[in-house]
């Protein structure tokens, strides 16, 4: 790896500082060193920024990434967008979400993004962006910055999603899966900040998981690993939107559990959905949190019976691969606590004990930010030069 690249990672993750901190971590001879950084000065990307505080001798001068450095970070998910514009630390700037329906097609979100783009940079926040980063909700091929057969984009196969944005804004783009996005967010400054080996599950609409072994995400030969919300769970379940039957996300994820709900609500069986169903007319995910905490026990049931699913599917994860942490993410883990330790439950009860000796499941700590994050995360590493 370059001396630029590592020398602007650590200016991105630590922050500004002096010749003699960045010649003790890059382990680079001084002179090598300041010419690099002469040089790096001299393209616009770093900064001399006077006298560091003193350790005995003379003071060494602090330099840090230059101010003017932005990245615009994409979450594109099924019926939403959100954006951030970051700078070269990664510390968002403007931020920006709005509901938007990725089947309306990629010709319409794409240019609808740039607008809001353009609106961000008329308010001043950035004149030009070094790079853009975007997750998107479907299997993507990295190498290419294209969907490939993505389940609920229709119009997005092979759409040139990364070719397009970056003739709009005139920069280097990266595409990647919401969910890989998430798991980088989550794993660059959330709570797997000391994690190498990681499963970040993602539960809104549906159900994907990110997957990082030794550091780095794990894609798959066709971008498609991690999709764990269609393994099959029980033989002859119901049918899932993929067309098979029994997969995970046909039993859990916000789609099923709205459709559990609703039955529940119409049944009776539980009367407090069946009082909010005639107020609001459509039940969500969070209506059944809400009845859950209030001792609504079909909704606790609802939450419990996914949760063990969910778990069900983890533990074979677990003894297959052996993470040393889980991080729970996305829309539902809103369901709080009650998810989490009846994922707990059937993980450690079901996985190898050698697997489970020492293995935290945890929520995300970055919450709805995790893909904003990673995208920016992305885009800086595009920029810096990381080699592929
Ligand atoms: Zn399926």
């Amino acid at each position: 790896m370059s001396i630029e690249y590592r020398m602007l990672c650590l200016l991105r993750d630590l922050g500004p500082l002096s010749r003699a901190q960045l010649s003790d971590k890059l382990a680079v001879p001084r002179p090598r060193l300041l010419s690099e950084i002469d040089r790096m000065v001299s393209t616009g990307r770093v900064l001399e920024a006077g006298p560091a505080a003193s350790r005995g001798g003379r003071r060494s001068t602090l330099v840090q990434l230059d101010p003017g450095l932005r990245f615009a970070a994409i979450d594109l998910g099924a019926s939403s967008a959100d954006i951030e514009i970051t700078d070269g630390g990664l510390e968002p700037v403007a931020a920006h979400s709005e509901a938007v329906d990725i089947r309306s097609g990629p010709t319409a979100v794409l240019d609808r993004i740039s607008e809001i783009l353009h609106t961000i940079r008329e308010q001043g926040h950035y004149s030009t962006l070094e790079a853009i980063g975007i997750g998107v909700p479907g299997p993507v091929s990295f190498r290419d910055g294209v969907p490939v057969s993505p389940p609920i984009m229709p119009g997005w196969d092979r759409y040139p999603v990364r070719d397009t944005l970056a003739r709009a804004h005139g920069c280097p783009v990266v595409v990647d899966n919401d969910v890989n996005v998430m798991t980088l967010g989550e794993q660059h400054s959330g709570v797997a900040r000391t994690i190498d080996d990681l499963l970040f599950v993602k539960i809104g609409s549906g159900i994907g998981c990110g997957v990082q072994v030794h550091g780095r995400i794990f894609r798959g030969a066709e971008g498609c690993a991690g999709d764990i919300g269609h393994i099959q769970v029980e033989e002859d379940g119901p049918i899932c939107s993929c067309g098979n039957s029994g997969c995970l996300e046909a039993y859990f994820g916000g789609v099923a559990l709205v459709r559990d709900a609703t039955a529940a609500a119409r049944s009776g069986e539980s009367p407090a959905l069946a009082e909010r169903l005639a107020v609001v007319g459509v039940l969500t995910a969070r209506d059944v949190a809400e009845c859950a905490a209030a001792g609504d026990n079909t909704c606790v049931s609802l939450i419990r019976v996914g949760g063990r699913r969910v778990g069900q599917v983890l533990a074979t994860l677990v003894s297959f691969m052996n993470p040393s942490m889980i991080v729970i993410g996305g829309g539902l883990s809103g369901l709080g606590h009650l998810l989490l330790a009846e994922i707990r439950s059937v993980v450690y009860q079901r996985s190898l004990p050698l697997a489970t000796g020492n293995l935290p499941i945890v929520m995300s700590e970055l919450g709805s930010r995790a893909g904003v994050v990673g995208a920016a995360l992305l885009a800086s590493e595009l920029a810096y030069g990381r080699p592929s």
